[in-house]
């Protein structure tokens, strides 16, 4: 029985046994198994987090105290960072190099940066012009937050939403994806070990479905989603039964202009990564890459060679720098991603294929380069989520500015330039939550993160994330000399 599911301090089983297998996306075996939550065991989980709102261990706990809980978790995610990180890598495929030095680091920073928070949630006073009257606000806890993660950085992500929800004083039920729930499980187990109280946090393991039952239930007062564009729409209709607040990391396509001016083989090496990092499940991947006309098959050849050279195996090998895709659906989406880009006329660079001999029975594909890409072949427009590369060259700035914001995406975008006015120039008209200028797509706690169109709503990260997690309140005292 696999006992997963974390309600009101105690860890249990599904109510109906239900339960699914965990593989190694690296090799197909299975490594574990998880609790399939019910509609009974999500209904639990709800009452214990409403519960543990009111009940005095959260309630009356100081900013000062939560604070010293949250500063303990990211202590405690240092001192397991090893195991953490092998965890992490087996489950979702990730190298160790990426686990180890970004995802299970980046994921206690944002603990510390939000334990910083905790004692600085400030209201504030209104010159208001009622007579007599003395007007202030409050920033209090939205309530129960349901917090839906996916696949592609499972415990980076579960800290993104976990430490600002708790240091605003909330309570939650944290859903795994249903392939990757390993390192969340252990996660809660290190939040209780930091002293948060039985049922502020709660964990539920299962699929769609209990994605499903969370973000319909009446229950909860607050969704966080990480994931598809596509269930994000579904999300949105689901929460509308009791109009709950709702915020959203979805998709992108991000896009990466490479100026004439670029240093290229910065821009190579910048886009590459910034392409092929996490086997390009990373939602802001640079994934359309816009060269000047002057530089492209430059740029186009030197990638090709780059990408050739890249090292792919499992990720606990210690050299591996590209490791599997997380599972044989995905697999077969990117290869199906690239045989439309073939027939559709673009022109293969490089790779194509999913691996074969000793690394077949994983769910590993090469990185691929396509040159010959027009605006409207899929391969330019959708999220591929994979190691998929296309090309393609402008020669104006203002037709690159309206290429490139022919998206219904707009999460990130890059720019490969010595000049800071282009710089400056596409930064302000690419419509994209996020610019990089000459580096690589890297989240940090404190800076916004989130998208324009339908790569989302809100913002996690930052102060930002604090108004995402609180209600504010105004309260009026006097006036009106009654
Ligand atoms: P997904 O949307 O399939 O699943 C994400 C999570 O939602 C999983 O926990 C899943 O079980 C759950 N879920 C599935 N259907 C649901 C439903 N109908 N109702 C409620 N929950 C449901 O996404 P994925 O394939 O796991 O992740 C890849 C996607 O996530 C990509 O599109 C990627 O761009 C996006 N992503 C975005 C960000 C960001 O910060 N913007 C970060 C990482 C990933």
């Amino acid at each position: 029985m696999s006992k997963t599911l974390f309600i009101d301090g105690e860890w249990t089983a599904s109510s109906t046994g239900g339960s699914f297998d965990v593989l190694n996306p690296a090799d197909g075996e299975i490594i574990g198994s998880a609790a399939e939550a019910s509609t009974k065991d999500i209904d639990e989980a709800v009452a214990a987090a409403r519960g543990a709102l009111s009940a005095k261990e959260w309630r009356d706990i100081t900013p000062a105290q939560r604070a010293r809980i949250l500063w303990r978790v990211a202590d405690l995610i240092e001192a397991n960072a090893d195991e953490l990180a092998r965890l992490e890598t087996l489950d979702q495929g990730q190298p160790l190099g990426v686990s180890r030095n970004l995802n299970i680091p980046g994921a206690a920073e944002h603990f510390r940066y939000f334990a910083g928070w905790c004692t600085k949630i400030e209201g504030a006073t209104s010159p208001v012009s009622i007579p007599g009257a003395f007007h202030y606000t409050r920033r209090e806890p939205v309530g129960v937050c349901a917090l839906i993660i996916p696949w592609n950085f499972p415990f980076m992500t579960a800290a993104w939403k976990i430490a600002p929800a708790l240091a605003c004083g909330n309570t939650v039920i944290v859903k795994p994806a249903e392939q990757t729930p390993l390192t969340t499980v252990r996660l809660v187990e290190i939040l209780t070990e930091a002293g948060i109280p039985a049922g502020v946090v709660n964990l539920v393991t299962g699929g769609p479905e209990a994605g499903r039952a969370l973000t319909e239930h009446a229950g909860i007062d607050k969704v966080s989603f990480t994931g598809s564009t596509e269930v994000g729409k579904e999300i949105v209709r689901a929460s509308s039964g009791n109009l709950k607040r709702v915020t959203l990391e979805l998709g992108g396509k991000s896009p990466s202009i490479i100026a004439r001016d670029a240093d290229i083989d910065a821009a190579v090496q910048g886009n590459l990564m910034g392409n092929v990092f996490n086997s390009g499940q990373v939602c802001a991947a640079y994934s359309r890459f816009y060269v000047d006309s002057a530089r492209v098959d430059e740029f186009a050849e030197k990638m090709a060679t780059a990408a050739a050279s890249l090292k792919m195996g499992p990720g606990l090998n210690p050299d591996t720098v590209l490791g599997p895709l997380n599972s044989a659906e995905h697999l077969a989406r990117v290869e199906s991603h690239v045989k439309r880009a073939v027939e559709a006329g673009a022109e293969l660079r490089g790779g194509g294929s999913r691996a074969q001999g000793e690394l077949a029975n994983g769910y590993f594909f090469e990185p691929t380069i396509f040159t010959g890409v027009t605006d409207s072949m899929a391969v330019a427009r959708e999220e591929i989520f994979g190691p998929v590369m296309p090309i393609l060259s402008y020669d104006d700035a203002d037709e690159l500015v309206a290429r490139a914001n022919d998206s219904d995406f707009g999460l990130a975008a890059a720019i490969w330039t010595k000049d800071l006015n282009t710089a400056h120039e596409m930064a302000a008209r690419i419509q994209a939550g996020t610019i990089y200028v000459n580096m690589l797509p890297a989240p940090d706690p404190a800076a916004p993160w989130g998208g324009y169109k339908s790569s989302g709503w809100g913002r996690e990260m930052g102060p930002q994330a604090i108004e995402e997690y609180t209600e504010l309140k105004g309260v009026w005292i006097g006036g009106l000399n009654l």
